[in-house]
């Protein structure tokens, strides 16, 4: 059995990779992006992120502590004496004390995908598995994936790219949504907290991989760009292989690969968040949409700044570095994807 930190499920979302999906969210994140609107992804660990508004002042948190881990309600948990066993999460009875992570099981994270299948047939979606970094996580990473191809459910890594290029190796999603941020090394580190060399070393692995023909499993996705594959066509092996869940598992069989579309060639999208002041410089832009059409990558998806992510690091007690960033102008994307557009890509924005 495999177990992953997870800090949200989402159903039904739209931005994550075509149609509707169900988001896994994995916790741990190697970056510290100024812009990230999930700070709460960013400790590898579960964390307190109270709603204080909420707070009745009951004491239920503080007495039922078995750690004396809180002092007072309100008050700072001592973390060197918490042992996150979220007995005060459960006694809270307003919801007040709250917990970002979770250690879930994959059988549990497989429950909650399979429970919106139906919306991933009908809309051509599936499942995307994000964080944080999914590549701090990767063997529950390549047990979703695995779990999800069995299944025949599209599914989409989203990542940064900085990880183990040994472990992207062995994810093998239908498409990764790969962030770049910036070309130029020390802009990267000066921005991100890390070099970028790793990630693009990563990029240019996975576009070589999807740039050869390679062996697919028929019948392990659904209808992702287009194509679907019925019962009828799924070969159940004799020898009665199971997921973790206990779902058939069919069996594999080599073909060449499909379910690609022309904007679409090596099921990567490439994905830039444009950030005034840190990314949206023409020259970074240029940089990004040269390197990715150099690499065979049809696809870019901009995705224009905002501030839903603020009031999360109030709650989290951690200062906001963009307070005072707008989010870019209408002309300012329009611009941006015109010089990408350049580059002789397809542009999306916002996500796909
Ligand atoms: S998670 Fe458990 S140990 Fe930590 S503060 Fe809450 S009750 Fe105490
Ligand atoms: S249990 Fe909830 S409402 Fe009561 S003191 Fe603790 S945080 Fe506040």
């Amino acid at each position: 059995m495999v177990n992953g930190i997870v800090f949200r499920i989402e159903r039904f979302a739209i931005h994550d990779g075509p149609g509707i999906r169900t988001t896994v969210f994995l916790k741990g994140c190697p970056l510290r992006c100024a812009w990230c609107h999930s700070p709460e992804s960013q400790s590898p660990r579960p964390e307190f992120m109270p709603l204080q508004d909420r707070c009745i002042a009951c004491g239920a948190c503080v007495a039922g502590c078995p750690q004396q881990a809180i002092a007072a309600p309100g008050a700072p948990t001592r973390l060197d004496l918490c042992r996150l066993c979220r007995t005060c999460v459960d006694l809270c009875p307003t919801g007040a004390r709250t917990m970002a992570g979770d250690e879930m099981p994959i059988e549990s994270v497989v429950a909650a995908i399979e429970r919106d299948r139906i919306f991933y047939d009908e809309s051509g979606g599936g499942v995307t598995v994000s964080g944080g970094e999914p590549l701090m996580q990767p063997a529950f990473t390549e047990a979703i994936v695995e779990q999800c191809r069995w299944r025949r459910i599209h599914v989409a890594v989203d990542t940064s790219g900085f990880g183990d290029p040994d472990a992207l190796e062995r994810i093998r999603p239908d498409l990764f949504l790969f962030d770049v941020k910036a070309i130029d090394e020390e802009r990267h580190r000066a921005i991100t907290g890390v070099s970028n060399r790793v990630i693009l070393e990563n990029l240019a692995r996975l576009a070589a991989r999807a740039a050869r023909p390679e062996p697919v499993d028929v019948g392990l996705r659904t209808s992702d760009f287009g194509h679907r594959t019925s019962d009828s066509e799924l070969r159940t092996p004799d020898s009665g292989l199971r997921g973790s869940t206990g779902s058939p598992r069919p069996e594999r069989v080599d073909t060449c690969v499909e379910g690609r579309t022309p904007d679409d060639p090596c099921r990567i999208i490439v994905r830039f968040p444009l950030v005034p002041g840190l990314t949206d410089d023409d020259a970074n832009v240029h940089d990004i949409g040269r390197l990715v059409s150099s690499l065979g990558i049809g696809r870019i998806d901009v995705l224009p700044y905002h501030r839903a992510g603020m009031a999360k690091y109030e709650r989290l007690g951690r200062p906001y570095a963009l307070a005072s960033t707008e989010p870019p102008s209408p002309e300012r994307v329009a611009h941006v994807v015109k010089v990408l557009t350049e580059h002789r890509l397809t542009v999306g924005v916002g996500g796909t």
